[in-house]
């Protein structure tokens, strides 16, 4: 089930001091994720998560997850620029490439980070662009269907990433050639899954791969990235992973095929590590009967896309009625111009009034990151709940003039409150 385990008087107490919408995160919450995945693969010597930037791109929270030992999985300029600005490098950060501009390469290597690339003809550009490293990572796609038992799990035949098997041997006999001494094995086969099997599963998949590849090319197998996708419970009857069980799992997979542990083990968790540690708290706003009862709330698919982009679950609690029965069955919208702007449809919840603060859960990962501008409706602030348990804004809403920034080139900028360019 999603995390409940933020009280109510929480939300309203920040609701007090902040207007709605904003996004709330649990400090105490997401160092305590880092924890259990760092004992999870606490067996491994050379461990390191690399949290997906992308999923939460806020400052604060990176330091955080820097505290507890995460590094960082970057895939642009501006999330490699997030991350030296956080005091990541070397080491700490890994750059996952895909259809990118290669002065994005140079940007990487002048951090001296890790160079994940995603297609034979990166190699080119990333000599061109900063030059080999001495350990280069490699992004494998198998294609067809990724299945555990009878389950198919993902469809990489059908994915944008990675090289196919053949661009794996010829890729490494180049960057052989070019001087490159070790290589590292990513894949990411799953989005979201719950499953317990997906990373050992993955874990056997790149290790055999890698083993093979090593005695082929004699270059030396440094590491695998099982990447993201470990998934969180968005509904209610839905079971959580254990993170603990999966290292565990992984642990005999590794000591069975890499017997002197010479092999390091990456993750890039976004979702897992700061998903449920967030949610979006809003006031409903407005009340509509037609054909069906609506609630509007000051939220809308700009602070949340999930919903109206794949049509995901989000459960919502309305603040001091937990206990009341569900026996009402409402569409709770935003105010964009377009009927995908809604966070639920006929979601059975508690009889809801004006001025009620409703709780949107687990959108502490690829919530804000998502948002955009439609209707000139503007990102919200983002809130950490912190340790000491007291609130502070870590993010604040944007305004017009955010807004209305890059028109700085247009004859009404100053009619928009920008100076003119
Ligand atoms: C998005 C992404 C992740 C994180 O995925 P989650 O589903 O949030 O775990 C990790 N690695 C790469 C390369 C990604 O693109």
């Amino acid at each position: 089930m999603p995390n409940f385990s933020m009280r109510d008087e929480i939300f309203f107490r920040a609701a007090e001091q902040f207007p709605t919408p904003f996004h709330l995160y649990d400090e105490r919450g997401i160092r305590e994720r880092a924890r259990i995945l760092n004992r999870a693969f606490s067996w491994c010597h050379d461990f390191r998560e690399y949290f997906a930037v992308k999923a939460l791109p806020n400052p604060t929270v990176l330091r955080i997850l820097k505290e507890e030992g995460c590094g960082l999985d970057c895939s642009s300029s501006t999330e490699l620029t997030l991350a030296k600005a956080c005091g990541f490098s070397g080491e700490e950060v890994i750059l996952s490439a895909n259809a990118m501009p290669p002065e994005e390469f140079a940007q990487a290597r002048a951090l001296n980070a890790f160079i994940n690339l995603d297609d034979i003809s990166d190699i080119e550009l990333l000599r061109t662009h900063g030059g080999f490293p001495e350990c280069v990572c490699l992004r494998y796609n198998p294609g067809g269907h990724f299945s555990i038992g009878n389950t198919i799990m993902g469809n990489p035949g059908e994915a944008k990433y990675g090289f196919t098997l053949p661009q794996l041997k010829e890729g490494l006999e180049i960057l052989k050639a070019a001087g490159v001494r070790a290589f590292g094995l990513h894949a990411f086969l799953s989005s979201n899954t719950t499953d317990n099997a997906y990373y050992p599963n993955l874990a056997r998949t790149l290790l055999e791969l890698g083993k093979e590849l090593a005695a082929e090319s004699g270059m030396r197998f440094a590491f695998v990235d099982l990447s993201g996708g470990i998934g969180i419970p968005y509904r209610p009857e839905e079971k959580a992973p254990d993170v603990l069980a999966i290292g565990e799992s992984v642990r005999k997979v590794y000591d069975e095929l890499i017997p002197d542990r010479s092999v390091g083990i990456k993750t890039e968790l976004g979702r897992w590590m700061t998903g449920p540690m967030g949610w979006l708290v809003t006031h409903a706003v407005h009340e509509k009967k037609i054909y069906r009862h609506y609630i509007g709330v000051d939220a809308s698919a700009v602070n949340l896309m999930r919903p109206a982009m794949y049509g995901a679950y989000h459960h919502i609690t309305v603040c001091g009625k937990r206990d009341l029965p569900a026996d009402q069955i409402y569409d709770i919208t935003g105010s964009l111009c377009e009927n995908n702007d809604k966070f639920a449809i006929e979601r059975a919840l508690p009889e809801i009034r004006i001025g009620d603060l409703l709780v949107i859960h687990d959108t502490g990962a690829h919530g804000y990151s998502m948002g955009y501008n439609y209707n000139g409706r503007l990102r919200s602030a983002e809130i950490l709940y912190t340790r000491e348990g007291d609130f502070r804004m870590i993010r604040r809403a944007e305004t017009a003039a955010d807004y209305f920034a890059t028109l700085d080139v247009d004859p009404a900028a100053e009619a928009l409150g920008v100076r003119r360019k």
